[in-house]
């Protein structure tokens, strides 16, 4: 059966073998179905008609105007010859102007009929005109509201020189869209059209390439979206369900003498509500059978390591082996030394295993965790490395991570004969939608509270002029015992130039504070690991005042004594690094302070981000901030997730969509979870169109 959305796309009226070969080149259009899925990214509204007086107040956008067109004049000679005439109506004036075909042009205008123009105008000489108009005669039978909405669709600089234009895409889909013969699969099943009152497919497509008034294009829009948000939050569904059914979880119902010895004997501070209910969500997860794949979410300082490490004492106490993966060097370290002082009065055996563990070490190390002599490994991403293999690997933990994806993710599973559970805990927090978009497969839990007795950091804009003062106000908070971190900016394309940033960075500081001496660590990324941890470890015990770093520092690191934090070229940082740095701050008893120094010229998105800063330390609010700015596609760990594949859904604005969306997903897989059922017809067949998007396909 060939159907008429399979015809090729040659066989299109005003189409042809030389257009066809560019639309497949350029846009991987071939067939009818695939144009129709070639959506516009807006509409422009052509039932509007602007007084010529108005236009001023619209330069350099497309307006509509109407008139009569006075007979106009060459000017000039040879190529530089333009055509002008002078478009008149009741409030005004403006000149149109050619610079090409103008003999055709002379002779089609007619200064009897009245046009309709449509084009940018923009000021030559203290004059408005337009250049190349579209021009339409307006006769008797002319409506304008017929014009109505007109789609702009995406079209690259190659199809532009080929001279295919928007118009051409208006006209073909328009074409599509009213011929009788055009019918199309729904891939929606009915019960969700009709619970929202959706248009079917075909109709869809209709009101979005040719819609007749905006509440058409609207509803089309509206379904179209749900689709797109359906299928994604679908797909990670059964990215979850088909792992549940697949692999069975190790039980961990024992909560045995490390996990409560710990806990009533030496934990340090008591939980904060949040932690112990996230601690109950994580433990339901582990004794229930299947897979945890859970997604910690917790601002900056609220205490996710704490969680980490009871959840390895529950995996320890059922006779498995934990490990927990940072990622940075320094953090890794920090973490191995943390945690060993932490458990050493239970005993057990925690190793670090990082890029840079000595060879000799190393064999070492991975020969106790075959054995099993290791009850706890902490370490970079050296840790998903094929040689470092567990005796019985339960419990993986991913801290400070938004970057990991899905398919790394799975390569983790692959650590042991049995699936470890997965616990990730996300650096920052970012907001629901774009965790329902980046790790839709995954249980989220949610610390809400910092610990008590946390005094707010206080956050300040300040210049280069206000300089002497800040170094006055270091030199004050010096005194009275504290310590500072003054960051400088990573200059990513070039290592060099970044060490001697951070080296005039130091002395500019230890001029200021010269008198009376203090004592520094220098951090950067250059360094030997060896090196870094000897830096880290004279600032953690106090033996220097001054951290001076890159931005090696942003994550996890935890010097509670630490209450200033001076960020110069602040403009240079995004605002979850920001929000990264300033949490080095603020982890103990003191008022902590964090300085945020900038130039005076800042583009409106770096005035944004530090007004931010210094409005609020909540990191959800952060983030939202962040995703406003920045727009989904540039979020850390998108590249590998179903978002940029949303042509029309926007997670900042649909966010409605996505929840309901997400809701009606998971209950239609409660009632059908294989898709078998005759009412998921239409989701079979939109699932066998497209079975491999990008995130899927690297999971084997
Ligand atoms: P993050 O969530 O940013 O990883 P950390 O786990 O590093 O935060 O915790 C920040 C600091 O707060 C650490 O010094 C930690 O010991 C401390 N802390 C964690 N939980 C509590 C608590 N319930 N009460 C007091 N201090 C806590
Ligand atoms: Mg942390």
């Amino acid at each position: 059966m060939s159907e008429f959305v399979e015809t090729q796309i040659e066989f299109l009226k005003g189409v042809g073998p030389a257009k066809a070969q560019a639309l497949q080149q350029e846009l991987g259009i071939f067939t009818i179905a695939d144009l129709l899925s070639h959506y516009p990214f807006r509409h422009e509204d052509r039932s509007k008609v602007l007084p010529i007086v108005e236009v001023m107040n619209y330069p350099d956008v497309f307006i509509q105007l109407k008139g009569r067109i006075s007979r106009g004049e060459l000017i000039g000679h040879g190529p530089g010859t333009r055509y002008s005439a002078m478009l008149t109506d009741e409030t005004g004036q403006i000149e149109l102007v050619w610079f090409q075909g103008a003999k055709w042009i002379e002779k089609y205008i007619d200064n009897s009929k009245e046009y309709l123009i449509y084009g940018k105008a923009s000021k030559f000489r203290n004059q408005w005109n337009i250049a190349h108009p579209e021009l339409q005669v307006i006769d008797s039978d002319f409506q304008l509201s017929k014009l109505g909405l007109v789609p702009v669709y995406p079209l690259t600089e190659g199809l532009k020189r080929k001279k295919i234009e928007n118009k051409l895409l208006v006209k073909l889909s328009k074409q599509v869209v009213e011929d009788p013969r055009f019918k199309i699969q729904d891939n929606l099943p009915a019960p969700i059209l009709k619970k929202y009152n959706f248009p079917e497919k075909k109709d869809a497509l209709r009101m979005l390439h040719a819609p007749k008034d905006s509440q058409e294009l609207e509803q089309a829009k509206q379904r179209l979206k749900y689709e797109e948000l359906f299928y994604l939050q679908l797909r990670y569904l059964q990215l979850k369900g088909n792992r549940n059914r697949t692999y069975k979880g190790i039980v961990f119902d024992r909560v045995g003498e490390y996990f409560m010895g710990y806990y009533d004997k030496h934990l340090p501070f008591d939980l904060t509500n949040a932690q112990k209910r996230v601690l109950k969500e994580i433990r339901a997860d582990l004794k229930r059978g299947l897979q945890m794949n859970r997604l910690l979410q917790g601002d900056v300082g609220s205490g996710k390591t704490m969680v980490a490490q009871l959840s390895m004492l529950m995996a320890i106490d059922n006779g498995y082996q934990a490990c927990l993966m940072a990622p940075t060097e320094i953090l890794a370290q920090q973490h191995g030394a943390g945690i060993a002082e932490d458990l050493k009065p239970l005993g057990l055996q925690v190793r670090l295993l990082t890029g840079s563990t000595p060879k000799k070490q190393r064999t070492t190390i991975l020969a106790e965790l075959k054995e099993g002599t290791v009850d706890i490994l902490i370490g970079t991403h050296a840790l998903i490395e094929d040689e470092v293999v567990f005796q019985s690997l339960g419990l993986v933990v991913i801290d400070e991570q938004h970057r990991f994806g899905v398919a790394q993710r799975a390569r983790l599973w692959k650590k042991g004969n049995v699936l470890p559970h997965i616990l990730v805990m996300t650096a920052t927090p970012i907001p629901r939608t774009l965790a329902m978009t980046l790790y839709g497969d995954l249980d989220v839990s949610v610390i809400d509270e910092l610990p008590k007795g946390r005094k707010p950091i206080k956050t300040v804009h300040r210049h280069e002029s206000n300089r002497p003062l800040v170094m006055e106000f270091l030199k004050q908070e010096i005194n009275k015992g504290r310590q500072i971190y003054y960051v400088f900016p990573l200059i990513e394309d070039s290592p060099k130039l970044a060490l001697k940033s951070l080296m005039s960075g130091y002395e500019m500081v230890s001029d200021y504070l010269s008198t009376p001496t203090y004592t520094y660590s220098l951090l950067h990324g250059k360094m030997k690991p060896a090196e870094k941890e000897a830096e880290m470890e004279k600032f953690k015990t106090g033996k220097t005042q001054i951290m001076v770093a890159t931005t090696v520092i942003e994550v996890g690191v935890n010097v509670p004594n630490a209450s200033v934090m001076v960020i110069e070229n602040t403009e240079r940082f995004g605002l979850s690094q920001l929000h990264q740095l300033r949490g080095r701050v603020g982890r103990g008893a003191e008022q902590s302070y964090c300085i945020l120094m900038s130039g005076s010229k800042l583009s409106k998105a770096g005035k944004t981000r530090i007004k931010t800063m210094v409005r609020t330390t909540d990191g959800f609010e952060i983030a939202k901030v962040d995703l406003d700015l920045r727009g989904p596609g540039e979020m850390d760990g998108t590249r590998q997730s179903g978002i940029l594949d949303l042509r029309l859904s926007d997670i900042r604005k649909d966010e409605s969509i996505l929840i309901a969306s997400r809701a009606d997903a998971q209950s239609w897989l409660q009632e059908d979870e294989l898709l078998t059922s005759d009412a998921s017809k239409p989701i079979r067949y939109e699932l066998s169109k497209s079975p491999n998007r990008t995130i899927w396909s690297k999971i084997s």
